[in-house]
């Protein structure tokens, strides 16, 4: 996990990126970039906190109208200054939230084609690949976007912007989350709305697939095939208080001490009456849950440890065989699958990749 945020506007876009950047960073912050074009691209990336971009960025004075931030929580490379968003392609730079799969096999393609890679992340990968897209089909940023999407296995979102297009912003995404935030004369993208309070609480969700071109006044999206599409504008509630660290020391320790909170809302909003009502679960949840023979809890890390106890007290009180799972060993291995199995998975950001695709392996199954 971790934050992404871009914005293209009729002013300087430099202080709102690092203000969304700070928003974000509950979601990673091992270190933090950004990328501005004003006549030229200009980027800054950091080690550690977005503090520290924001002080990098005062000196080196940089402006520009439009830009992509990042602020990282590493999966390919170390949290380092060269492995730090936005990866660069000449003029091309992106960010990325999320996890390119077959970047080794896609590496050594862009090797043989003469790319040469200055970090060891995978999201180089798709800066070079964009790059060579474009160049070797004549096509436009979008369009490149578009065909570099189709081969990359994994989840992600991204934002791209090239030095050679000025007016523009392409955003993508396949699993990790990505939202655009509609202004008054800019709009923005970023990993969630919380990044958008200061500016604008009109968003439109990117879903899975879609690829959307940016502009001042304007965005368009286009589904995983290029057809032009239409998503719909919604508002977001979210508060400034809840990306706020207050005074805690770091976002884990302010998440412990709102578990009490957390759960008071949670049951305030489900309990009906004195005990849980299965509509929540859905319309047939009544008769689906009176079906089940055993219940699979799949989960990572801490949410598979939370399985663990979850197993414990449902077997004593529902007396169904309980197993727990880490999600990718579920994922990975073809065991025989019983039909009355209730399948729970667990995540606490809701963007575990392996736990996403465990989910979608049941269903398949
Ligand atoms: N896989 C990318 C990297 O390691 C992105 C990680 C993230 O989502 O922060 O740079």
């Amino acid at each position: 996990m971790c934050g992404i945020v871009a914005a293209i506007s009729d002013k300087d876009v430099t202080p709102f990126l690092l203000s969304g950047l700070s928003c974000l960073e509950y979601r990673g912050y091992d270190s933090a970039g950004i990328g501005v074009i004003h006549e030229q691209l200009y980027c800054l990336r950091s080690h550690g906190r977005v503090e520290k971009l924001s002080k990098i960025v005062g000196e080196n004075k940089i402006i520009g109208k439009i830009g992509i931030a990042h602020t990282r929580w590493a999966t390919h490379g170390a949290p380092s200054e060269n492995n730090a968003h936005p990866q660069v392609s000449e003029d091309i730079a992106v960010v990325h939230n999320g996890i390119i799969e077959n970047y080794e096999s896609l590496k050594e393609e862009l090797v043989k084609n003469g790319f040469e890679f200055k970090s060891d992340t995978d999201t180089e990968v798709i800066a070079h690949l964009i790059n060579h897209n474009r160049n070797s089909a004549n096509l436009s940023l979008r369009e490149a976007v578009q065909n570099t999407v189709k081969i990359l296995e994994g989840s992600f979102a991204i934002c791209v912007i090239s030095k050679n297009n000025i007016g523009e912003i392409i955003t993508a995404r396949r699993g990790s989350p990505l939202l655009i935030g509609v202004g008054e004369k800019a709009t923005y993208c970023a990993s969630d709305a919380s990044a958008l309070v200061s500016e604008t609480t009109k968003v439109v969700y990117l879903e899975n697939g879609d690829v959307a071109s940016l502009s001042t006044q304007s965005y368009k999206i286009f589904d995983a095939n290029g057809k032009k599409v239409e998503r719909s504008i919604q508002t977001s509630h979210i508060s400034a208080k809840a990306v706020d660290l207050e005074n805690y020391q770091h976002f884990m320790q302010k998440e412990i001490f709102e578990q009490p909170a957390a759960i008071l809302n949670t049951l305030e909003m489900a309990l009906g009456g004195s005990s849980l009502t299965t509509n929540l679960f859905g319309a047939n949840a009544d008769s689906i849950f009176k079906s089940i023979k055993s219940i699979t809890i799949l989960g990572c890390g801490t949410s598979y440890h939370a399985g663990l106890t979850a197993r414990y007290w449902i077997e004593d009180l529902a007396g169904i065989p309980c197993n727990v799972e880490i999600s990718s060993e579920y994922r990975y291995r073809n065991s025989p699958r019983n039909k009355d199995d209730l399948v729970i998975v667990t995540s606490q950001s809701g963007e575990t990749a392996d736990t996403i695709a465990a989910l979608q392996y049941a269903l398949n199954k």
